[in-house]
């Protein structure tokens, strides 16, 4: 699927210019083309050492733009006319290789034709054999499934030259350390590693002491650019905790929030919660199969869901953009977690313009964990009372947005232009009641203005698209 969640790039035009590394002239060519003017600060700290062929532990945050740093290095050790697996990329989640994928194939466009394949779990065996038949340059995807493809022998792996371990830290956190560590015994000793993660959990210094060599380490502050996000806490007792967030939600009224909660159960008595009181609320968590995961987040990101809740852990890593606020249910009893968190709003702004919220809400038991945040970032927190939190006019908070759901996706040659043109050209409606809309394998997201949502149906059921007659659904 493409991504649904793409942030603007990361205020990187000021940093050094990636003229200064040795690519060659084609790469520098399409990182022009791409936009890509400056390096941002973890591509500068990362790339020299990388591309001197160290192994590396590159640790920043979420949005730094640290596929760039890795997907460059293996690239520069790639050689396109030699037909096998060089580099393989583990990845957490299939998400996240995709992005990972469609980011390397953007960076591999200054070579002719480099192969990247996806191998994740979930998907149907038989198409990632065939393509494994075909071969490939580059391999991308979650330890368990590349672990498989081993076992069974259909991937190779004599030919490799880079391992990157990309958002290790999640990899470990879900468990896969005795998959990671069992692939990275199948790759030849002579090799180049990189190992790339948002935070630095223990683990991650005993994975690299196993598995690379002499690396060198860059890490990047955490701390986000204070002037962007504006930080609220709110104490409360237990039993406020969950209603607090309707309070929130009704006073600001931001169009999108992610709230972080420290446990599952939280995850879902907040959503049960707030959808009680009439907000269009979503969880994202690990028991979502694939095709529903996909949905929520198409619908979160094209605004037709106002919050999305979620633990650290199925949040980690997912790009995206245009958030209003961040709500801390719990506190992080790890400051860089807060961080973390607090980090996902106020970045949509070019200059600052555009600041985020980020609210905490703290009971007494978790004035420590408060204090060793403020401590962290060197800041003072700020307090509000509950009781000011009043319902701002305008009636309850709805999202923008809602989606249409058309069955039919790039299986049947669909492209956003084609859901366009029939939307705006045949039907009538105006571009701008309609939103983002992201093309999967078989189905297609559109989102459109609220109000024209029925209309919208009623003509997608009479009319063609690309000269077809489809079947759609709100959503
Ligand atoms: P991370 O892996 O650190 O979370 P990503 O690699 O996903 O971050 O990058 C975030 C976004 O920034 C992507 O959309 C990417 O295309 C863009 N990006 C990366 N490097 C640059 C750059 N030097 N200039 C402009 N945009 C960039
Ligand atoms: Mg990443």
């Amino acid at each position: 699927m493409n991504s649904p969640l793409t942030s603007p790039p990361p205020k990187g035009a000021s940093g050094p210019s990636f003229s200064e590394l040795p690519l060659s002239p084609a790469t520098l060519e399409n990182l022009a083309r791409l936009g890509y003017d400056a390096m941002t600060p973890i591509q500068a700290a990362s790339l020299p050492l990388a591309l001197a062929g160290h192994d590396l532990i590159a640790q920043a945050r979420t949005g730094s733009g640290k596929t760039a740093a890795f997907a460059l290095a293996l690239l520069a050790n790639l050689n396109p006319r030699r037909f096998a697996v060089q580099a393989l990329v583990l990845c957490p989640t299939r998400e996240l290789a995709e992005q990972v994928t469609q980011e390397l194939r953007r960076l591999a466009r200054a070579e002719d034709h480099i192969k990247v394949l996806t191998l994740c779990g979930g998907a149907t065996m038989r198409p990632q054999l065939a393509s494994l038949e075909h071969g490939a340059h580059i391999v991308v995807g979650t330890p368990g499934r590349l672990l498989d493809h081993l076992e069974r022998g259909s991937l190779k792996l004599d030919a490799l030259n880079t391992l990157v371990l990309d958002e290790a830290d999640r990899m470990l956190d879900m468990g896969f350390h005795d998959d990671i560590a069992a692939v990275a015994r199948q790759c030849p000793a002579q090799r180049q590693t990189l190992l790339f993660s948002a935070t630095y959990p223990e683990g991650i210094a005993k994975l690299s002491a196993a598995f690379l060599r002499q690396p060198k380490e860059v890490k990047l502050a955490e701390r986000p650019a204070a002037t962007q996000i504006r930080q609220r806490f709110y104490e409360v007792r237990e039993d406020e905790r969950l209603h607090a967030v309707g309070l929130l939600l009704a006073h600001y009224r931001p169009v999108s929030t992610l709230a972080f909660c420290n446990t599952k159960q939280q995850c879902r008595d907040l959503v049960a919660v707030l959808r009680a009181q009439g907000f269009a609320a979503e969880e994202l968590h690990g028991d979502l199969d694939q095709r529903e995961r996909d949905q929520v987040l198409v619908r979160f990101a094209n605004r037709s869901v106002s919050v999305l809740v979620a633990s650290d852990i199925a949040a980690r890593g997912l790009d995206i953009a245009q958030l209003e606020a961040v709500v801390n249910v719990d506190i992080s009893p790890d400051p860089a977690t807060h961080t973390h968190r607090i980090g996902r709003t106020g970045r949509m702004g070019e200059g600052g313009s555009a600041d985020g919220w980020a609210f905490s809400l703290a009971s007494l038991d978790e004035m420590g964990r408060v204090g060793a945040i403020e401590q962290a970032l060197a800041f003072a927190s700020e307090w509000q009372p509950l009781a000011s939190l009043v319902p701002a006019a305008g009636g309850p908070l709805l999202p923008p947005m809602q989606t249409v759901q058309i069955v039919g996706g790039r299986k049947e040659k669909i492209r956003p232009g084609d859901v366009l043109g029939a939307l705006t050209k045949d039907m009538g409606f105006a571009g701008a009641q309609i939103g983002k809309i992201n093309v999967n394998e078989f189905s297609t997201y559109v989102a459109v203005a609220r109000e024209i949502a029925p209309a919208v149906l009623k003509k997608l059921a009479s009319g063609k698209v690309k000269g077809k007659t489809v079947k759609a659904r709100l959503l």
